[in-house]
């Protein structure tokens, strides 16, 4: 046992099972004799207000990936913590990458996974301005590489529990109270919850119009609310989040609402949800 004065003075990492920056070759050699399956976060580093850190959607999927992979043989190997978010780049800190160069990084992530004998993908996207990318990204693997890849959301979107959320019946997305709960139980040393504060939203009037029927969860309302919403400023929609949000925070409520208690439970449903997509999958593959 090596005493604090022998070792950095910074490092408070556990080895994590199934985690590859953590595995030894002999590691994943044993991995590969049980399991083909891979799970990738796909995150963002981008604003998130004043009491969430740049990497929340990042290390959130991340921790998220690790704790299904506690439950089941699957491997978590993220290769990229940036994503598309130029609708943030008024706010320090904030990175974006194109969505050609995503899906490039993460089909030659793939490409070498395959030639270790990997041939199961399951991309996690943890941020909202990565979906298209990450719908797209599935399908190139399929068309193009020996590898079977799904989306993580809509793989494991018949498992969850319905109503689980306890969603408040007003716009609360980004930087919200939901996920200012996940983070409070994902990475709480993270969560400054102190500095969280309420916002007022500037919308365009006719997208301030339909936030009704956005809360409401009517498809229509919702599909033209975000094909507009959360571009960057040089689009002139007049929706980036600086000219909707002062703070950051794109929602009605005070993030300082959130609770450890609502993070466990959804993060809970997610991992559960994971957990009988994996299952499924593999007893087909089993019966084939
Ligand atoms: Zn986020």
């Amino acid at each position: 046992m090596k005493t604090n004065a022998q070792i950095n003075p910074l490092w408070n990492e556990k080895k994590i099972k199934n985690y590859l920056p953590h595995m030894t070759v002999p590691e994943v050699d044993d991995f590969l004799s049980k399991s083909d399956l891979v799970i990738i976060p796909i995150g963002a580093l981008e604003q998130h207000s004043s009491h969430l850190p740049i990497g929340t959607d990042f290390i959130n999927g991340v921790e998220q990936c690790k704790l299904i992979a506690q439950e089941r043989d699957i491997l978590v190997a993220p290769v990229l913590m940036a994503g598309q978010s130029p609708y943030h780049m008024a706010f320090a800190g904030s990175i974006t990458l194109s969505a050609e160069t995503i899906v490039q990084v993460h089909m030659e992530t793939v490409e070498s996974l395959i030639k270790h004998g990997f041939k199961r993908f399951v991309f996690m996207n943890s941020h909202g301005g990565n979906r298209a990318i990450t719908t797209f990204l599935v399908d190139q693997i399929n068309q193009k590489t020996a590898g079977v890849a799904v989306d993580f959301g809509v793989a494991i979107n018949p498992f969850l529990k319905p109503d689980i959320s306890e969603a408040p019946q007003v716009l609360d997305r980004h930087a919200g109270t939901g996920e200012t709960s996940d983070s409070l139980y994902l990475m709480p040393d993270l969560v400054q919850l102190e500095k969280a504060t309420a916002t007022k939203l500037t919308l365009p009037k006719h997208l301030e119009n339909m936030i009704p029927g956005v809360v409401d969860n009517d498809p229509t309302a919702k599909l033209l609310f975000l094909s507009e919403a959360l571009k960057a400023e040089e689009t002139g929609k007049k929706t980036s989040t600086i000219e909707m949000t002062e703070t950051g925070v794109w929602g009605e409520l005070n993030p300082k609402e959130a609770t450890v208690e609502r993070g466990k439970k959804n993060i809970k449903n997610v991992v559960q949800a994971s957990v009988k997509f994996i299952d499924k999958w593999n007893e087909s593959i089993a019966s084939s």
